[in-house]
């Protein structure tokens, strides 16, 4: 079966096409040759995964699936939540980003984040929603140089390392994406009428 997957990030088509094995081929946006942006006009994770699903759907009228995820920092009411990409306004970078975060948590003892991934999957029959959730906590200064993004700030539960200090293998054992992702897979393998498509 081939699955398209809403992204123009090969390396996240990559990462999913290890996690799903033999048992689907995953192709990217860049594979289709659909240079087109897809704006992330909503407000939640869950209606911005719909809208590139949606688009993605009405493009090509095939099964495929799209995601979104956001840092969500308790203390801050969820934010930066779905604008973590774009966090530090015009100007941002990952570095911005983190050092805005911290700037404004730093008046708080209370230092719980998550990682929050939302996936829509859009076949002609359905639109099914998955979520992948990773708790942990955010620390003061950034270390490590694997990943991306805000990884070098968070430490999920149960580790003394940063998503950055772990290399890709690692974090995938329990990281929000994976998680979500895995959820899409136990769903897909149940889906018979679509895999064999
Ligand atoms: P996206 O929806 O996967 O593009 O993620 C949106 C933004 O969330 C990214 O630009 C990063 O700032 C942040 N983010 C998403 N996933 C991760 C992660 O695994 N580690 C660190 N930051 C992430």
């Amino acid at each position: 079966m081939k699955l398209i997957f809403a992204t123009a990030n090969n390396n996240k088509a990559i990462e999913l096409q290890a996690l799903m094995g033999d048992l689907i081929q995953i192709q990217s946006l860049k594979d289709l040759s659909f240079t087109q942006e897809i704006e992330e006009t909503e407000t939640t994770l869950e209606g911005n995964s719909k809208l590139k699903a949606d688009a993605v759907f009405s493009e090509f009228k095939r099964a495929c699936f799209a995601d979104d995820t956001g840092l969500e920092v308790e203390a801050l009411n969820g934010a930066p939540g779905v604008f973590s990409a774009r966090y530090a306004g015009p100007d941002c970078n990952p570095e911005r980003n983190m050092a805005l975060l911290l700037k404004n948590l730093d008046e708080y003892s209370n230092k719980k984040a998550r990682f929050r991934t939302v996936i829509t999957y859009r076949d002609e029959k359905e639109t099914i929603q998955f979520e992948g959730i990773i708790n942990g906590e955010i620390i003061s200064e950034g270390i490590g140089n694997y990943g991306f993004g805000y990884d070098p700030i968070f430490i999920p539960d149960g580790s003394q390392l940063t998503f950055a200090q772990m290399p890709l293998d690692e974090k995938n054992k329990f990281s929000h994406r994976a998680r979500a992702f895995t959820k899409l897979k136990a769903y897909l393998i149940n889906r018979i009428d679509v895999l064999n498509n």
